[in-house]
């Protein structure tokens, strides 16, 4: 089976679930996998890859790539695919990836695909799709003459197996590269949030324009508390700026792929659908009976969400607690 790369991103100690999702399809086609972890912390949260299938992990844990550095991150990747002998390297299609592994490609000179939501292997070859025309159709790649095949993949798209915990992998550290001075990052501003990132949701709250205004987001903040969820935005809200930027979904926003999306006072134009429309169960709240977004949605709700969000908050409330 084919030699495979996964970079893994890691938060906290513990590997992200869009980065066990790629360990599990490569173990479970048999593949030979070599992990690598960049940044502090690297080192502690390493053997959960050997939990879920990797014989060996590089780390490169140093707290001079403590925040992405594009120039210093490529130079370690692609140094260190180069030296594995890997034939697929999978990684999560994340902001940070996505700005990163196109320079290792080149750096590789081999092919990418990004934002891929389908993945199967046939035999040493992965089979990957990747979604067009803002989610009408799906494109399968073919890597023709790619030495490697780097491949991108959206998370919550796959299954995550069982760790085993008796599963260890040999850990090899590698040296920091020189910070190379041509660019340097000077502070990093994080997000007022501590919820997981909306690509990585499993269930997200969102709200349109029918929130009527910023303060109202109250509402969807406390329905996401007792759901442990993520409050997401269509484009027309951000652009108002009741909410920041970060919290868009859609073609021109995050691409969102929960277990469950709640829609509230969201009307279903077709730039916001291509960012959720990948969610597994949708419910929407409109007051407008022939809102598009209902025709999206496992579950609908016609009636004004100021009454329906709250009601339903109690009710999950008394449910869950
Ligand atoms: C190039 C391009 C890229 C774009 N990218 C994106 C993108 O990434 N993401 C995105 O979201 N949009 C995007 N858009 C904008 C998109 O076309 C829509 O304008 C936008 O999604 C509409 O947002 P909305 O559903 O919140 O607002 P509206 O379309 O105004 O819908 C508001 C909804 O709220 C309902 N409502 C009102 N009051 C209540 C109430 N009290 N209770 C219940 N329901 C109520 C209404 O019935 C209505 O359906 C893009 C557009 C373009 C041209």
């Amino acid at each position: 089976m084919a030699k495979t790369f996964i970079f893994c991103e890691f938060n906290n100690g513990k590997i992200k679930k869009g980065s066990l999702e790629l360990l599990t399809a490569a173990k479970a086609a048999g593949a030979e996998i070599t992990a690598l972890l960049i940044g502090p912390g690297s080192t502690e949260a390493a053997p959960e890859a050997g939990h879920y299938g990797a014989s060996a992990t590089f780390v490169c844990d140093s707290e001079s790539l403590k925040n992405y550095n594009p120039m210093a991150w490529s130079k370690v990747v692609s140094q260190t695919i180069k030296n594995s002998g890997c034939t697929v390297f999978l990684a999560t299609s994340s902001m940070t990836a996505k700005d990163l592994f196109p320079r290792v490609a080149a750096q590789l000179e081999t092919g990418i695909a990004s934002d891929c939501t389908d993945l199967e292997f046939n035999g040493d070859t992965p089979i990957a799709k990747k979604p067009l025309y803002a989610g009408k159709c799906k494109a399968q790649v073919n890597f023709a003459n790619s030495p490697i095949q780097m491949i991108l993949m959206r998370p919550n798209q796959l299954p995550i197996g069982e760790p085993d915990t008796g599963g260890h992998c040999e850990i090899k550290t590698l040296s920091a590269p020189e910070i190379d001075d041509r660019l340097k990052i000077t502070d990093v501003k994080k997000g007022n949030t501590d919820k997981v990132d909306l690509t990585e949701a499993n269930v997200i709250v969102s709200g349109g324009r029918g929130m009527k205004d910023a303060d109202n987001f109250k509402l969807l903040d406390e329905l996401a508390e007792t759901l442990e969820a993520t409050v997401g935005a269509s484009r027309a809200v951000a652009d108002a700026g009741w909410v920041p930027h970060s919290m868009q979904v859609g073609q021109t926003g995050k691409t969102v792929a929960p277990s469950l999306y709640i829609a509230c006072g969201i009307s279903g134009a077709i730039q916001h659908l291509a960012g959720m429309s990948g969610s597994k169960v949708i419910v929407a709240i409109n007051q407008d009976k022939d809102a598009p977004i209902f025709a999206k949605s496992n579950y609908g709700i016609v009636g004004d969400l100021f009454e329906v969000v709250p009601k339903l908050n109690e009710e999950l409330k008394s449910v869950l607690n």
